[in-house]
């Protein structure tokens, strides 16, 4: 990402352009403001003539003539205010609704953007950081596209057209004020660019605020029990405040241009009128040229303020602007290939697996790798356990085998296609994934099983459910299948959250299967039903165990043992504990097994 003083000198006016694919389904709706904003404008300026008119003839004081001519101009007077009433509020109409359906747009686009993000993308960005783009800075735009293009082209009308009335009712005087108003652009100018640096800063500061609250908020029992509570409120406080403080800086900057544009303005409007009234005193100007001249001047003045205004909120937005644009230009290193292959007709006993000179480091540790040189063939309906010390790869092998990162070298073959040439939702839909700590989302039962495949029906979901001995558990809860779990539901035991993944990934039916079994104990009741729901799972498909329990161990085909990456011993468990190497080891510590 570029630095962000850097940037905000380049975040012009111009990145506000890169909005224009989001504004390009709406032509229509732009058009009718168009013109809505248009005829509001013309009316504006036509009250000033239409003033004029009234005091030069209806009170000019040629006797018999006026009342009619006060009738008329009258009515006339309330006939432009009506049209003004009318397009003013179709304008407003028109642009509010293109504002708050542009932003939606932008923020369902840039949340489905981010959702297809691979993990490396999530490790350098943090999920506060994310909302807050999503919902700070696509309001910002909100208020560019929902009020201020408005704001802006209104005022531009208006200064135009007011410019030209002006030169028509007096050119002296018009003269003079045209100059005094460029002594009026240098300092917005000046200022201008100031804010919008300004103005990037104080988001950005809102984001590192932001993040950092979500990821305390989801550690809330780490951080009372380490008594932080006090601790983390200060820290966000101090973060709070330095926001603040930009924030203020930012306004402060504002203000001193609002007086500067206010005071130049005004100073000059009263300077000619001064000069008008004494044209008027010489008889060279009528009393309704002034007036009007008056009315024009004012609607100059108006507009050149309220642009003003307008330009400081464009500049917030072109920094938000470009915020999102670098999450939606953020391209996910895992990619589905342009010609994807199709997995052959699958087998009747899962699938088959080879692992080629497998090689891998994390993105954030270059120099240290994950796998290195890993091969192993599995086939079809085999069960294969993978033991090993803590941190030797065994959950790097499973996120390669879902591509959540591609390996550096080597290559992995599902049914003998290489898992790269697939589409990547075929392929994750061909593998089930129970992990060690389930997650279970804010909805029912029903709806948290169902997650392992959208369009499956109650009738499969409970099948599932049986299968994986879910299905008394939850016939047992308040509201069985229609119970809320989650963070404000009831809550699971681990066994039960394990069964809830069974459940979910037997819906799937996928020919691959994919376990991580939890580390920590279960009950021997949990364990049982655990190990009963395990087995039905892998009866008529080839599965992956990473275990830790001799009773899985046991009952496997093949047990793979690795370690720093590597594999470092087949066999079944009676080959290697009588080989009395790793395996022996890890076996005794782990299971309690002596040799
Ligand atoms: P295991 O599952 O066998 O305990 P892992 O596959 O989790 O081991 O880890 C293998 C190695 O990769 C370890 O050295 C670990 O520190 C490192 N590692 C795991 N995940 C990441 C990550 N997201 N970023 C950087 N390094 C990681």
């Amino acid at each position: 990402m570029t630095t962000p003083t850097e940037s905000a000198q380049k975040a012009s006016l111009s990145t506000l352009a890169e909005l224009l694919p989001f504004l390009k389904p709406y032509g229509r709706q732009f058009l009718l403001a168009g013109i809505a904003l248009i005829v509001a404008a013309c009316a504006t300026l036509a009250v000033p003539y239409a003033f004029k008119q009234m005091i030069d003839l209806g009170f000019g004081g040629n006797g018999i003539k006026s009342a009619a001519h006060i009738d008329l101009y009258f009515l006339a007077l309330f006939g432009v205010a009506t049209v003004l009433a009318i397009a003013t509020a179709a304008r407003f109409y028109m642009v509010s609704w293109l504002g708050e359906r542009v932003t939606a747009d932008i923020r369902s686009a840039v949340y489905a953007h981010v959702v297809t993000q691979s993990p490396q993308f999530f490790e350098t960005t943090q999920s506060g950081e994310v909302l807050s783009r999503l919902t700070t800075d696509t309001t910002l735009i909100q208020s560019v596209v929902g009020t201020s293009i408005s704001m802006a082209l209104r005022n531009v009308l208006l200064f135009g057209g007011g410019m030209v009335m002006l030169f028509i009712t007096s050119v002296k005087l018009s003269a003079i004020i045209l100059l005094a108003l460029l002594v009026v652009v240098l300092p917005i100018v000046f200022f201008g660019r100031r804010v919008r640096k300004l103005s990037r800063d104080s988001q950005d500061r809102i984001a590192d605020a932001s993040a950092m609250a979500s990821e305390i908020l989801n550690a809330m029992p780490t951080v009372q029990a380490f008594t932080h509570e006090k601790i983390e409120s200060n820290r966000f406080t101090s973060m709070i405040e330095s926001a603040f403080g930009t924030a203020m800086r930012r306004i402060r900057a504002r203000s001193l241009l609002t007086m500067i544009a206010i005071v130049l303005v005004f100073g000059a409007i009263v300077f000619v009128l001064w000069l008008g009234a004494h044209a008027v005193i010489k008889g060279t100007m009528t009393g309704g040229e002034l007036g009007q001249f008056i009315l024009y001047a004012a609607i100059v003045a108006g507009s050149i303020g309220a642009l003003s205004e307008v330009l400081g909120e464009a500049q917030r937005a072109a920094g938000a602007t470009e915020r999102l644009l670098e999450l939606l230009a953020e391209e996910s290193p895992i990619q589905s290939p342009a010609v994807p292959k199709a997995l052959p007709q699958q087998a009747q006993n899962g699938a088959t697996l080879e692992l080629k000179n497998l090689v891998f480091h994390y993105p954030s540790r270059p120099l240290s790798p994950a796998l290195s040189q890993l091969s192993l063939n599995i086939r079809a309906g085999e069960t294969v356990a993978v033991v090993g010390p803590s941190g030797a790869g065994k959950t790097t092998l499973f996120q390669m085998l879902l591509r959540l990162y591609d390996p550096q070298q080597g290559q992995i073959l599902l049914d003998g296609v290489d898992i790269t040439e697939l589409d990547l939702h075929v392929l994750r839909n061909a593998i089930g994934i129970v992990p060690q700590d389930t997650v279970i989302f804010s909805a029912n039962a029903m709806e948290n099983i169902r997650y392992g495949r959208a369009g499956a029906t109650d009738a499969e979901v409970i099948e599932a459910a049986r299968l994986a001995a879910a299905h008394e558990f939850i016939e047992r809860l308040p509201e069985g299948y229609q119970s809320f779990l989650g963070e404000r539901g009831v809550r699971l035991s681990g066994g039960q959250r394990q069964r809830i993944a069974i459940a979910r990934a037997l819906l799937k039916n996928p020919p691959l299967l994919l376990l991580d079994e939890a580390t920590s104990a279960l009950d021997a009741e949990s364990e049982r039903l655990v190990q009963s729901a395990l087995e039905a799972a892998m009866v008529g498909r080839t599965t992956l165990v990473i275990a830790h329990r001799l009773a899985t161990v046991k009952r496997v085909d093949r047990i793979v043992v690795m370690e720093h990456g590597q594999i470092v011993e087949i066999g079944t468990h009676a080959e290697l504990v009588a080989k009395n190497g790793l395996y022996a080891s890890l076996a005794a510590l782990q299971f309690g097994v002596h040799g």
